[in-house]
């Protein structure tokens, strides 16, 4: 990869590009996945590239609801695989979730590249490639999922999902914890808790505030959880977008 100076001014941004490049070169993210690539750097721009309060707020309450869940599932599909592989693989481990592949253009190939990917980057188990199980309400090969991860989970983190899936695990009564950083998406609209943040910071932010809630009480944890509110988080992130001050 080339090097980056890390005084740059857009050090994240193009470490992020050079990851994705990377990602599509070793078949593990999409062409779509570019182009997704794209739409997020337009927002995190206009976000300051930061991690804004109300998503620091929106990452604690997913910690705290993870670590309350009694099935955690972190799904991964092509951009998250290339962008935080390791980060996955140690919010996983900090608040015992397991981790599942699932992609919205599935190729066999490409869900074993992403799990070997996985696995050298420190995972035990990664699940989504015995597809025995379906969402129901979408479409076939975008619909499989492993019967003893996501469809068994009762909270489901959804990096960078599209809308069609994220409204119809909803519709199973899932708690969707998503990781998106436009606000609008149908994908944050559905979410439980919408964190509107780059999964580069939210995950390792995830990690933070999990090993701090680690000894935490459940109700405490509870508390944390139902103080949060959604709504006021998704406009707050959209008030960030419109006005942002870009200096
Ligand atoms: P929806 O159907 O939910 O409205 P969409 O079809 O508009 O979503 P896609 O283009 O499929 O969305 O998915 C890309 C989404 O992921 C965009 O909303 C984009 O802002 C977001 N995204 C891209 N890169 C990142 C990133 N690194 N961190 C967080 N979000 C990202």
């Amino acid at each position: 990869m080339t090097e980056i100076p890390e005084d740059h001014p857009r050090y994240e941004s193009l470490l992020t590009r050079h990851r994705i490049e990377e990602g599509v070169e070793k078949g593990i993210t999409s062409k779509q996945g570019l182009i997704a690539q794209g739409r997020g750097e337009a927002f995190d721009y206009l976000l300051g590239e930061r991690t804004t309060e109300s998503a620091a707020e929106a990452e604690r309450a997913a910690a705290a609801k993870l670590l309350l869940a009694d099935h955690a599932v972190l799904s991964v599909n092509g951009n998250v695989a290339a962008l935080v592989p390791g980060e996955t693989v140690e919010l996983a481990e900090a608040v015992g979730a397991d981790i599942e592949v699932n992609l919205f253009n599935r190729t066999e190939a490409r869900m074993q590249a992403i799990a070997d990917h996985l696995h050298e980057h420190g995972a035990a188990d990664v699940k989504g490639l015995a597809a025995d199980a379906l969402i129901p309400g979408i479409d076939h090969e975008r619909a499989k999922v492993d019967e003893d991860g996501i469809y068994d989970a009762d909270v489901v983190v959804v990096p960078l999902e599209d809308g069609d899936r994220a409204e119809a695990l909803a519709e199973m009564g899932k708690t969707e914890l998503v990781i998106d950083l436009n606000p609008m998406s149908r994908s944050a609209q559905t979410a439980t808790i919408p964190i509107v943040d780059n999964v580069i910071r939210a995950v390792p932010n995830m990690t933070e505030y999990a090993r701090e809630l680690q000894n935490t009480s459940r109700e405490e944890l509870e508390a944390i959880v139902a103080e949060f509110d959604r709504e006021e988080a998704l406009e707050a992130a959209e008030r960030a977008i419109r006005q942002g001050d870009l200096d």
